[in-house]
């Protein structure tokens, strides 16, 4: 099991899913079915859900709201983008950065990843920051090395105050809705990576701090196994979190 130390995670990533009637619903079978637990539990609905699903949260110690993207200027003439401040208004508290999908489709560099994290932060949101492998550099041998550079890249030039409000998520883009996996020895193998770079640039208290979360085809019947892995701090769930009771039995995997 993963240090006291650390908060343990189960964010859901709900992506382009729940129109506002079944997103209303999904937040309410969440609200009425979680356990009392010391789990720190997040959704990430799409922006239309955000007031409601932090209205119908707010008296809860341990459930969060966040989204799924934001943009990383102030405000202007940008159609169709959010703000981190108008995230930040809704009463969300985090933001998922750096996605896959995000740097696949609509072409995010680290260098942008950067630039939107420090405007999360600068706006009181907390990023959930991905980052993750295509099957080939993993094949190659590369992996640690790419996801090296994601992290340094996006991250590395943040303060101390800063980096400490940074979840990580590390998401091995092969493994994600894809029903594949990383074992929980590459998982543990990464994240022990991850928080290796960490303490070299931050020092040991932060590296220990931070939570470190895996992202990849997780559901009940593979979250226990992943999450005792010792540097595996929790996970952020596409698929499984659109189903409260599948959702709800992965935050009971702790
Ligand atoms: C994700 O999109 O962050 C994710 C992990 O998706 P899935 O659980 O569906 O693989």
């Amino acid at each position: 099991m993963a240090t006291a130390k650390r908060k343990h995670i189960v964010a859901g990533n709900w992506k382009m899913n729940k129109s506002y009637d079944e997103g209303r619903d999904l937040v309410k079978s969440i609200v009425e079915n979680l356990q009392n637990t010391d789990v720190m539990v997040i959704l990430c609905p799409p922006f239309i859900h955000l007031y409601n699903a932090h209205a119908k949260t707010n008296d809860m110690a341990n459930l969060f709201i966040g989204a799924q993207n934001c943009h990383q200027e102030v405000s202007g003439a940008y159609t169709g983008e959010v703000s981190a401040e108008m995230v930040k208004s809704t009463g969300a508290s985090f933001v998922i950065l750096g996605h896959s999908e995000r740097r696949a489709y609509y072409n995010e560099t680290d260098e942008l990843i950067g630039q939107k994290v420090k405007a999360a932060l600068a706006n009181g949101l907390q990023p959930i920051f991905c980052c993750g492998e295509l099957l080939e550099v993993r094949e190659a041998g590369k992996h640690e090395k790419l996801v090296e550079e994601q992290v340094k890249k996006a991250l590395f030039d943040l303060d101390e105050v800063d980096i400490k409000k940074v979840v990580i998520a590390y998401e091995p883009v092969w493994a994600i809705g894809t029903g594949k996996t990383a074992s929980p020895e590459q998982a543990q193998e990464m994240h022990h990576h991850i928080r290796q770079l960490v303490d070299k640039k931050y020092g040991k208290a932060v590296a220990e701090g931070m939570s470190i979360l895996y992202g990849g085809s997780v559901k009940p019947a593979n979250a226990k196994e992943i999450f005792a892995q010792p540097d595996v701090d929790g996970g952020l769930i596409g698929g499984a979190s659109l189903k409260s009771a599948d959702f709800l039995a992965i935050v009971d995997s702790f």
